[in-house]
């Protein structure tokens, strides 16, 4: 059985910045330059799957063009996790963002993930506007150390990329790490796990090398940083970086990056 849970995510933003028109590229796919305005709240769900459970997400959006005030903090309660939406173009949209952080944690009576998305990155651009961001107004807050993204709902530009930051913050605190058991092993086709410390310049090297054998014998490389995923690298046995290991039907272990060209030929021809 797998388990199933549900979360809350909430566009939060001054009237007019663009969270309706952000939702919905990412719902459906499109922007609609004039819409009704409908009273009250909209939701939308999307439901993911993982190998042992699945979560739905539910992204409300407040309907039509209510300020901070009238919203009040039933909105914002239960919520997981929020994006907090200003207008590249406005800056004073940006300097609201802390209040709206502040109702969301009152809400919540807890610090709540975020990020923050800055919209309207094509007018921005066309009308050669600098970007509206400043790091300091936003204090002491998270949102200061939040995942910051720019965004156009016009043109499509990290619409998915948004949703998948605040999506990943909420799902990796739900799902576990996967074991690595024996099984699962044998379900990795061949390929070669490569784990790396991210910008070391020996891994950087050690990859080109990698790539080409990989490529000769036509096995598919997987980078892992482990110091991003400390449980996979422990499970497997790392202790020094960058290590290899090739996995799949024929297991070799840790071997040492030089001897990957010869001991890839001696399980190819063993085949
Ligand atoms: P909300 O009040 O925060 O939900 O904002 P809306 O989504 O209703 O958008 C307010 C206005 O900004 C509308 O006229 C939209 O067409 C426009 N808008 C929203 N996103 C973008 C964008 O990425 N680029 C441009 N050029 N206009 C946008
Ligand atoms: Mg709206």
């Amino acid at each position: 059985m797998s388990k199933m849970f549900q979360r809350k995510i909430v566009l939060l933003g001054d009237p007019g910045v663009g969270k309706t028109s952000l939702v919905q590229r990412y719902i459906f796919d499109s922007f609609k330059k004039d819409y009704m305005t409908t009273l009250g709240l909209n939701f939308y769900v999307r439901t993911f799957e993982y190998p042992e459970s699945k979560v739905k997400l539910m992204i409300w959006d407040i309907a039509g063009q209510q300020s901070r005030r009238k919203i009040g903090l039933r909105y914002l309660q239960g919520a997981s996790g929020a994006i907090l939406a200003y207008d590249l173009t406005k800056e004073e949209t940006f300097d609201n963002l802390p209040g709206w952080y502040d109702d969301l944690k009152e809400a919540n009576g807890k610090d709540v993930p975020v990020i923050v998305v800055g919209t309207k990155l094509d007018l921005a651009k066309s009308n050669h506007l600098p970007l509206a961001y400043n790091v300091k107004k936003l204090g002491d807050t998270p949102a200061a150390k939040a995942n910051l993204i720019f965004t156009s709902a016009k043109t499509d530009t990290n619409v998915d990329a948004a949703f998948n930051l605040i999506i990943t913050e909420i799902v990796s605190g739900l799902i576990p790490t996967p074991d690595i058991s024996p099984k699962l092993l044998e379900e990795i086709a061949t390929k070669i796990l490569f784990f790396v410390k991210k910008g070391d310049a020996w891994s950087k090297v050690a990859l080109n090398h990698i790539e080409k054998v990989a490529k000769k014998y036509a096995l598919e490389v997987e980078t892992i940083d482990a110091e991003k995923d400390p449980n996979i690298a422990e499970a497997y046995g790392i202790t020094a970086l960058p290590t290899i290991l090739v996995a799949g039907r024929h297991l070799v272990g840790i071997i040492q990056i030089a001897h990957l060209e010869s001991i890839m030929h001696q399980i190819i021809e063993n085949k």
